[in-house]
C-alpha cells in the first residue's frame, strides 16, 4: 500500500484469517465434516503464504506468477482432474469448488490465472490418450511448474466463437501447422503451455475443427503479445499469434471436427468455475465489508448499525449470497453424480450445460452489483489499496465477458426452453 490510513488494529480486523472465519461461520450448517476438514486445509496453506508474503503489500506488488509451483505444489491448481502422479488428493467438482473459494478469497486475480490455466489442464486431462509428451504436460501444469492457457476467441469472433478463423494445415509428418491470431487469452503472454482450436474448412467449422497443444518454447510460430486490460492489471491477458506454428502428431488432442466437441465438452466445467469463482470472490468482497462495518464508528454507532448499511447493503447481498452459494454446492454435486450419465447427450439436450449457463450468468451480474455494493459500504477505504477490495471489484467488472457474455448464455437457456418444451 503508498500510505497507510487505517489504524492498525482495524487492518487486523480484516485480516485474510478472520476473512476465512466470516466465510467458514456461514458454511457451518452447508458442509459436512470432511468438507470442511477439506477447507480448513486449503486455507491454512494460504494464510502460511499470506503470512509468506507480507498480506496486503503481497497482493498488490507481487508477481502471482511466481506462485505457480507453490499453489501446485500443495495440489491448489486444480481438484476435477485426477493427477497421473498422486493420489493423495481430494478430487470432483465439489473439492474443486471449495479449493476455488479458498483461493478466491486469498487473491481474486491470482485465482483467476489459475482457472485460466485449468482450463489448458482439462482437455489435456480427457484427451491424453496415455501418449508419454501429454502426460507430461499434464503433470507439469497441475503442479504449477509450468503455467497454461487456452485460445478460443479471436479478433473478429467473439461471441461467435464456433465459426473461427484460426487455420489448420496437415503438416507432413503427420502434425499440423497453424496460422492467425486469437485474443484475449488468459496468461498466454507468460503461458508455457496453450491449448488451441482451430479449423481446416472456415465453411464448416463444426466438421474440421481441430485442438492441439503447443509449447511457447519449442514451437517458433507461436508468440504472444500482453493486451491491457485495466480491471485486472496483474493479470497477463494477451493476443496470440500463430505463424506457421507447427504442432507434432503427439500434441494433437483433437482432429478433424473431434476439436468441436472437445470446446463443447470445456464449456460446462469452464462455466461452473466462472460462477464458483464470482461466488468465491464475493465472500471475499462481504467479508471485508462485513468485518470493516463493525470497526468503523461514524455518528458515534458502528456503520453495521446504520440501516443504510447494515440492512439495506450488508443483510440484503448476504442474503443474496448464501442462496446462489448454496445453488452452486448443488450444482457441484449434481455434476460429480450425473456427468458420465449425461456425457453423450447432445449440449442442446444436457440439463447441466443449461445450468452451467444460467449460473454463470446470474452469478455474473450478482457479483459485479455486491463488489460494488460493498465497495461503497466501506466509504473512502473501500476504494483504497489498503484491502483487496479494489482487486475484487476490479473482477467483478470482467465477469461477465469471460466465459462468454450474458447474451450468450441466455441465448442457450432460450434454446434450453425450446427444448424442454418440446420433451413435454
Ligand atoms: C479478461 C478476459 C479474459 C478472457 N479470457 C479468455 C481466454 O482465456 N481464452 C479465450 O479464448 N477467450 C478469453 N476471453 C474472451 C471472452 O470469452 C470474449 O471476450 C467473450 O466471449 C465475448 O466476445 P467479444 O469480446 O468478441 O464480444 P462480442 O462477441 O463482440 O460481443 C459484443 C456484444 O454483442 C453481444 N452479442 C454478441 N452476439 C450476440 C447474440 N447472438 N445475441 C445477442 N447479443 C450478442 C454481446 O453480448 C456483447 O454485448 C477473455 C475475455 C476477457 C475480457
Amino acid at each position: 500500500m503508498k500510505t497507510q490510513l487505517l489504524k492498525d488494529e482495524i487492518l487486523e480486523a480484516m485480516s485474510l484469517k478472520r476473512q476465512y472465519g466470516v466465510f467458514n461461520t456461514n458454511m457451518m450448517f452447508l458442509l459436512d465434516d470432511k468438507d470442511k476438514k477439506l477447507v480448513e486445509e486449503f486455507q491454512g496453506l494460504c494464510l502460511e503464504k499470506e503470512e509468506q508474503i507480507n498480506g496486503i503489500h503481497g497482493h498488490n506488488n507481487e508477481d502471482h506468477y511466481n506462485w505457480f509451483e507453490w499453489a501446485g505444489k500443495h495440489g491448489l491448481i486444480n481438484r476435477t482432474n485426477n493427477y497421473p502422479h498422486r493420489d493423495d488428493l481430494e478430487i470432483g467438482m465439489k473439492a474443486e469448488i471449495l479449493r476455488q473459494w479458498t483461493m478466491d478469497i486469498f487473491d481474486p486475480q491470482f485465482s483467476l490465472s489459475l482457472g485460466a490455466s485449468v482450463l489448458c489442464i482439462n482437455p489435456i486431462a480427457h484427451h491424453h490418450e496415455g501418449r508419454e509428451t501429454l502426460l507430461k504436460d499434464l503433470r507439469d501444469l497441475l503442479d504449477g511448474k509450468k503455467i497454461g492457457c487456452i485460445c478460443i476467441t479471436e479478433p473478429e469472433r467473439g461471441s461467435d466463437a464456433v465459426n473461427m478463423l484460426v487455420k489448420a494445415e496437415k503438416a507432413d509428418d503427420g502434425g499440423l501447422i497453424l496460422n492467425g491470431i486469437k485474443c484475449y487469452n488468459t496468461n498466454s503472454p507468460v503461458a508455457d503451455i496453450a491449448a488451441v482450436y482451430a479449423v481446416y474448412n472456415t465453411d464448416d467449422p463444426r466438421g474440421t475443427m481441430i485442438q492441439g497443444i503447443s509449447h511457447a518454447d519449442w514451437n517458433k510460430g507461436f508468440k504472444a503479445e500482453r493486451i491491457g486490460i485495466p480491471s485486472v492489471p496483474k493479470v497477463k491477458i494477451g493476443k496470440t499469434i500463430f505463424e506457421d506454428a507447427h504442432i507434432p502428431p503427439d500434441y494433437i488432442t483433437g482432429d478433424d471436427g473431434k476439436g468441436y466437441e472437445i470446446l463443447f465438452e470445456g464449456l460446462v466445467p469452464e462455466r461452473i468455475g466462472i460462477a464458483a469463482l464470482n461466488v468465491g470472490q464475493m465472500w471475499g468482497a462481504f467479508s471485508l465489508a462485513a468485518l470493516y462495518s463493525t470497526v468503523r464508528q461514524q455518528f458515534g454507532e458502528k456503520i453495521l448499525r446504520h440501516q443504510a448499511v447494515g440492512m439495506s447493503v450488508l443483510a440484503k447481498y448476504h442474503g443474496r449470497l448464501t442462496d446462489i452459494t448454496m445453488a452452486l454446492l448443488r450444482l457441484a454435486e449434481t455434476y460429480d453424480t450425473k456427468k458420465e450419465e449425461l456425457a453423450g447427450i447432445p449440449a442442446t439436450m444436457n440439463p447441466l450445460v443449461a445450468m452451467a449457463s444460467q449460473m454463470k450468468e446470474y452469478s455474473s451480474l450478482l457479483y459485479h452489483e455486491l463488489a460494488y455494493e460493498c465497495m461503497h459500504a466501506m466509504g473512502g477505504t473501500g476504494v483504497t489499496d489498503q484491502t483487496k477490495m479494489p482487486h475484487y471489484q476490479g473482477v467483478s467488472e470482467i465477469a461477465e465477458v469471460v466465459g462468454g457474455t450474458r447474451n450468450v448464455q441466455l441465448l442457450i437457456g432460450s434454446r434450453t426452453i425450446n427444448t424442454m418444451i418440446k420433451m413435454i
